[in-house]
């Protein structure tokens, strides 16, 4: 028993998809970001805000909003696709920061993944940051779905 469960442990492990230990990972908010998502989470009301999650390895270094394209915005989030094309570009180039994942609010005041954002999600181990009321919980989208990540918050 105790060997299966080393199992699992060590698979998921080996399964990160940054080399990283998924269970222990911790990352960190650095100044204003939990701020800025949480600003944004109010200027949108009755809607989803949406937007980037933008650093360097495990420290994310600015939450940037965008808007949020989706048909039914109370209910859906859609990041806008320039937005999102655009950082991963810059990504890729070296000229800017890392794409870490993406923060979206749930104005039903639910700080965890909804059944569509499971549907939605790529597995492609990047944070998912959901924002509910003065909550925030961060998210691990790996390949076995959403897990939660501890995260904490620098101030600088
Ligand atoms: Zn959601």
């Amino acid at each position: 028993m105790g060997d299966w469960i080393g199992f699992i442990h060590a698979r998921r492990l080996a399964s990160a998809p940054w080399g990283g230990q998924i269970c222990e990972m911790t990352i960190v908010l650095g100044p204003g970001v939990r701020e800025a998502m949480l600003a944004a989470a109010a200027g949108a009301g009755r809607h989803e805000a949406c937007g980037l999650l933008l650093g360097h390895g495990t420290c994310v270094e600015t939450a940037v909003a965008t808007a949020n394209v989706a048909q039914d915005p109370a209910r859906h989030f859609e990041i806008d696709p320039a937005a999102l094309i655009g950082a991963h570009r810059l990504a890729r180039s070296g000229a800017g920061p890392q794409v870490l994942g993406y923060f979206h609010s749930h104005p039903n005041g639910i700080a965890a993944p909804s059944a569509t954002d499971a549907a939605s999600a790529a597995h492609d181990g990047r944070v998912w940051a959901i924002v509910a009321g003065d909550a925030i919980t961060c998210w691990h989208d790996g390949s076995d779905g959403f897990e939660p990540l501890s995260y904490r918050v620098c101030q600088g």
